[in-house]
């Protein structure tokens, strides 16, 4: 049986990440017997038409809610951003080299992973900022360059860009942890890529979006597994694919279809503009990231202004069944993350905390 709601932990963690309650309930059901056909859904073949099925509706769905047309490819891949990282340069990378834009913790790690295969170059960066801002976007961009990657939204730092601009070279975005949270122009990407554990379900797959003459620019020579050609011919299945990770991430595409992007998106501002607002009054807490065009709405930092705090209110949040609001471990503070399944109610019991904890610890 599914835990009721009320003894549920309200998790903020930034991944993997809260997941509707709903969508728990059909997976645990699919897990039992998926679909009445008297298999669970870990036990059905991934050559039939109960797979081909899943894949069919998931691929369906991405593209209705990022409104692709024909010319992208859809694939469910295995192992995660890092993957991802290493398979963009091992495919792409050809002589015009390839450039990146360092917004951060996961866009260096993108950045390091190109260094196996050439010298990526970096040309913009908030380093100098501590990634407390977004880079500058580049004003002009070297047409030879075979492509050009960046990270939409910065998980650990709490930074977004707003949209995604076009360029005069392939764009490949990494929006492993902004996917689907806002209405944007998607095919202004060449290919763009989510990890699930995110806002698409459990971790285990990743949805990657490229377009078809993306598959012609293959750099070098690369096993069939870790080429996007292959993965495209054999539609996913090249070997068995993540099954349940794939139906795991159907559920949400449907949930996400249910709420609407246009709901969800305005969910997303006011969950992120209110949360934001108890932080900038709050004597208490201090925002890592002040200009509010440069701020996530997936994921919130700050910290508490007299570090002796910290700890308090981390206890706290975890006396009140709160878990998951730790900032990553290379930046410490706080990290809250508002993914899509979060609700507005349960950002208000967090603010509401934040209240109670300044009325307790405010040296009056
Ligand atoms: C979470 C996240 C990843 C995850 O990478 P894994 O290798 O799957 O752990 C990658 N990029 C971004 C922007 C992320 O937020």
């Amino acid at each position: 049986m599914i835990k009721r709601s009320e003894d549920r932990k309200l998790n903020f963690g930034a991944g993997p990440a809260s997941i509707p309650e709903e969508v728990l309930q059909e997976a645990s059901e699919a897990i039992l017997d998926y679909n009445a056909s008297g298999l669970s859904v870990l036990e059905i073949p991934h050559r039939g038409k109960l797979f081909d099925n899943i894949l069919d509706e998931s691929k369906q769905l991405v593209r209705e809610l990022c409104a692709l047309s024909s010319d992208y490819e859809i694939l469910w891949l295995h192992g995660g951003g890092r993957l991802q990282f290493s398979m963009i340069p091992m495919n792409f990378l050809g002589a015009g080299g390839a450039a990146y834009i360092d917004s951060g913790h996961w866009a260096q790690e993108a950045i390091a992973y190109a260094g196996y295969y050439g010298e990526p170059k970096v040309i913009a960066s908030s380093a100098g900022e501590r990634y407390a801002s977004l880079p500058e976007w580049p004003a002009s961009i070297d047409p030879s360059l075979s492509y050009l990657h960046f990270t939409t939204n910065n998980t650990i730092y709490g930074t977004q860009w707003p949209d995604i601009p076009l360029s005069p070279v392939p764009l490949i975005a990494d929006m492993s942890s902004d996917m689907l949270s806002t209405q944007r122009s998607y095919s202004n990407s060449a290919m763009f890529y989510a990890v699930a554990q995110k806002n698409l379900g459990a971790a285990g797959t990743t949805l990657v979006v490229l377009h078809k003459d993306m598959l012609a620019r293959t750099a070098r020579r690369v096993p069939p597994m870790l080429n996007y050609e292959a993965q495209v011919r054999t539609n996913s299945v090249l070997n068995t694919p993540p099954v349940f990770a794939i139906y795991t991430a159907l559920l949400m595409l449907r949930w996400t279809k249910r709420k609407g992007i246009d709901i969800i998106q305005k969910d997303n501002e006011k969950k992120a503009s209110i949360l934001y607002a108890e932080i900038d009054r709050n004597s208490l807490f201090a925002a890592v990231v002040d200009r509010p065009d440069h701020r996530s709405k997936m994921n919130v930092c700050f910290r508490a202004k007299n570090p002796e705090n910290e700890q308090l209110f981390s206890d706290f949040c975890t006396q009140n069944n709160i878990t998951g609001i730790d900032g990553h471990r290379t930046v410490g503070g706080f990290r809250v993350s508002l993914y899509n399944a979060i609700t507005i109610q349960q950002v208000e019991r967090l603010i509401t905390l934040m209240q109670a904890f300044e009325d307790d610890h405010k040296k009056d």
